[in-house]
């Protein structure tokens, strides 16, 4: 935590043109100093150095290869939906992972999505085919890539890493691997990518065991749509979940609740009335506001239950760092 990066030079030029060599036939296509957070769900965060939006696998490995060889620090950002971008924002690359590399192919009894396809899209596709299983996915704005890597879910059973079958990814010591999902010990908000924050998702595949008609996949969707209305301030700047559930004992929302922290604010950032694991930018919030909130309230938790609250949402750049 609080490592931070100067941001590299390189061959004296300035910066508007300071790409690496192998980086130069992306320029066209790259933004420098761009503020990122209109690419997170909270609104926060300051300009990247450099956002890329690879078009392939081959343009990615391109891309992560020349930033290696400068010692570039390279970051991922899908929908920016379980992120803090700090005020400063990121050096280095930012590689945006949406539209890009958001493919979605039927094959045999298999459907392979891109890392950037949107969760709630592929449910949505998958229910018009009459394929079941996928439902929950409806409720979850993020990408496929980032869900994998944090096997993200909506209760036991409802985790991505229960129907995904393979996952692709680039790595900077092996090129691209597939690897089964049996390999990547997935279990509640954990898989084994999180120690491997330099392994870029590049698509994932998954089974069609399970037919339904159509309609009533829809009908589940929109169960499953009203039902998070209700129970989440949906409608706010949020990014869902800032603390993961402790394994042993009650849900993070209830503990914090229990401490009486319904609706405390760090400037505008502030704890959620409806759901106390939700927290609200107001507006004006900063990194620094939400870091401030985050911390009060793991402090609070702490006395009052002698329980660590772990961070769902992820730090940048110092989560990337630090899990090097
Ligand atoms: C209203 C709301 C409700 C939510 N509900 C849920 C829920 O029910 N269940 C749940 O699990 N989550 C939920 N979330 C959190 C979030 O949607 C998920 O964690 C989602 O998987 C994040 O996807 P993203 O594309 O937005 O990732 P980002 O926020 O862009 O990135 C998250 C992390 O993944 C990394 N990353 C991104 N793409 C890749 C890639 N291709 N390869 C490797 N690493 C990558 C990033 O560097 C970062 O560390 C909710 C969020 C909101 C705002």
């Amino acid at each position: 935590m609080g490592q931070s990066y100067s941001i590299p030079r390189l061959r004296n030029q300035p910066l508007r043109r300071n790409l690496p060599p192998g980086l130069e036939p992306f320029l066209a296509r790259a933004a420098s100093q761009l503020p990122l957070a209109p690419y997170t769900t909270w609104r926060i965060g300051g300009p990247a150095q450099w956002l890329l939006a690879p078009d392939s696998p081959d343009e990615a490995a391109a891309i992560l290869g020349a930033a290696r060889d400068e010692g570039w620090p390279v970051f991922f950002l899908g929908r920016g939906s379980n992120l803090l971008i700090g005020d400063q924002g990121l050096p280095g690359i930012t590689l945006h992972l949406t539209k890009s590399l958001g493919q979605v192919a039927f094959g045999d009894g298999v459907v392979q999505a891109g890392a950037g396809a949107y969760l709630p899209q592929l449910a949505a596709t998958l229910a018009r085919g009459g394929w079941a299983g996928f439902e929950f996915l409806i409720g979850i704005p993020g990408t496929v890539g980032a869900a994998v890597r944090l096997n993200a879910g909506t209760g036991p059973q409802q985790e991505i890493g229960h129907i995904v079958r393979r996952v692709t990814v680039l790595t900077p010591e092996q090129g691209v691997q597939a690897l089964a999902a049996g390999d990547l010990q997935f279990s509640y908000r954990h898989s084994r990518l999180l120690a491997h924050p330099d392994w870029l998702v590049v698509a994932a595949e998954f089974c069609l065991r399970e037919q339904a008609p159509p309609r009533s996949l829809q009908a589940r969707h929109r169960a499953i749509i009203q039902q998070r209305r209700a129970q989440f301030p949906s409608e706010k700047l949020t990014c869902g979940s800032v603390f993961k559930n402790p394994p042993q004992g009650p849900p993070a929302g209830w503990l914090i609740d229990q401490c009486g922290l319904k609706g405390k604010s760090v400037g505008d950032a502030q704890v959620s009335t409806r759901h106390a694991n939700f927290i609200i930018n107001r507006g004006r919030a900063t990194a620094a506001d939400m870091r401030a909130l985050i911390a009060d309230i793991q402090a609070a938790v702490w006395k009052m239950h002698s329980i660590p609250l772990e961070r769902e949402v992820v730090f940048l750049p110092e989560d990337r760092v630090s899990t090097r």
